[in-house]
């Protein structure tokens, strides 16, 4: 948007979080800040209203905060993915590798309707929405899980990308960043 300096810089750089080295972007101070926060809803609200999608789902865990406000917004249901281990009824996962280890994100069977269908029979038009990508790994898992369960990720959309990680490489969905960093 034409306004996306108001956006940019509400979001804070904090050095040595969580670990030594890593510069963490704060989003509260986004979220906090009801100009920038109006400014970005309004922003991805315009951009989605032509996609005629069904659902929006959004990434563990704030992803969640974007994401239901985008989805009341544009009057569809949300879905949350969610860190292995919070969703009560039958999940699929999917597994991803962190810089050691793995990690894994879980989405409802069910979330996007039988089979990931909407009510016509057509796979399920999704929104995939998350506050940033760094290396891509978590989205592209959720990207993954969407498609697992039946339903097609018409876009995966963040607020802000690290785009000298590279993480669109390899993506299965298109991609949309509000803010790319360089
Ligand atoms: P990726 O899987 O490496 O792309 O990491 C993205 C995930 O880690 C997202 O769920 C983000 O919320 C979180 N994340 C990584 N770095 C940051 C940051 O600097 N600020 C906020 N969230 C971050």
């Amino acid at each position: 948007p034409e306004d996306k300096t108001i956006i940019l810089d509400s979001i804070r750089d904090i050095p040595d979080f969580p670990k030594p080295g890593i510069v963490f972007k704060d989003i509260t101070t986004l979220l906090s800040n009801a100009t920038a926060f109006k400014t970005l809803m309004d922003h991805l609200t315009e951009r989605y209203l032509g996609y005629e999608l069904d659902y929006i789902a959004g990434i563990d865990a704030r992803g969640f905060i974007f994401g239901s406000v985008l989805a009341d917004r544009l009057g569809i249901g949300f879905v949350p993915v969610r860190k292995k281990g919070k969703l009560p009824y039958t999940t699929v996962a999917e597994k991803y590798s962190l810089e050691y280890g793995f990690d894994e994100v879980e989405i409802h069977i069910d979330a996007f309707g039988e089979n990931g269908c909407c009510t016509t029979g057509e796979p399920s038009k999704v929104l995939l929405i998350d506050d940033l990508m760094a290396t891509g790994g978590t989205a592209k898992a959720a990207v993954n899980l969407i498609d697992k369960v039946g339903a097609h990720c018409v876009e995966a959309c963040f607020i802000m990308e690290l785009a000298f990680l590279n993480g669109k490489e390899g993506f299965s969905a298109p991609v949309y960043s509000v803010l790319e960093i360089e």
